[in-house]
């Protein structure tokens, strides 16, 4: 059996010949990554931003993730844009059990990912993370579209490195990893 790395010189190598190559695995995270639908979901200003990444100027659809969900079943990833109440975070946690496997989450902006300027406040969670996996943060008090765009394309990376077998394999294909947060 030839070596990851043999085997990526060949293909490389047969590339130049106009002979392309790929592995089933490579094959299903190409369509994962390139049809990433996300759960219709805001919760503050920055979800003005988002809203704004998907418009013409930044065009999120150029990688297939346009398609904005209004249901938890049917979306693969959950953009946390604003802050995230104590009374707003069960919610936030039921949305995201509710989304079939393999999901993903993105939190956007200083309020997702610490409570932001309100972090001091005795209502707003200090982390959307520590209640839910977190793929991607994105800082900023608001991050710009360009910032969303670069964290969306971080999360592609990520789900083309996924492999099916390994140590990297999507979390619910992980031993020991919980199907359901508290
Ligand atoms: Fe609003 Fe800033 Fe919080 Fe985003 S990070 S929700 S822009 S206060």
């Amino acid at each position: 059996a030839l070596a990851p790395q043999q085997l990526k010189d060949l293909k490389v190598e047969l590339s130049k010949n106009g002979v392309f190559t790929t592995t089933l695995e490579e094959l299903y995270n190409w369509g994962r990554r390139s049809s990433v639908w996300p759960l219709t979901f805001g919760l503050a200003c920055c979800a003005i931003e988002m809203i704004a990444t998907t418009m013409a100027r930044y065009d999120l659809a150029r990688f297939g993730a346009e398609v904005f969900r209004p249901s938890p079943r049917q979306a693969d990833l959950i953009i946390v844009s604003g802050t995230v109440t104590k009374k707003m975070a069960p919610q936030v946690v039921r949305l995201y059990n509710q989304m079939p496997e393999p999901k993903y989450v993105i939190a956007m902006g200083a309020c997702a990912i610490s409570g932001g300027p309100f972090r001091d406040g005795y209502n707003v969670l200090k982390g959307i993370d520590r209640y839910i996996p977190v793929d991607v943060h994105i800082p900023g008090c608001p991050p710009r579209p360009e910032a969303l765009i670069h964290a969306f394309m971080t999360l592609q990376k990520k789900i083309d490195a996924q492999s099916l077998r390994g140590s990297d394999r999507p979390r619910h294909l992980q031993s020991g990893a919980p199907s359901e947060f508290p």
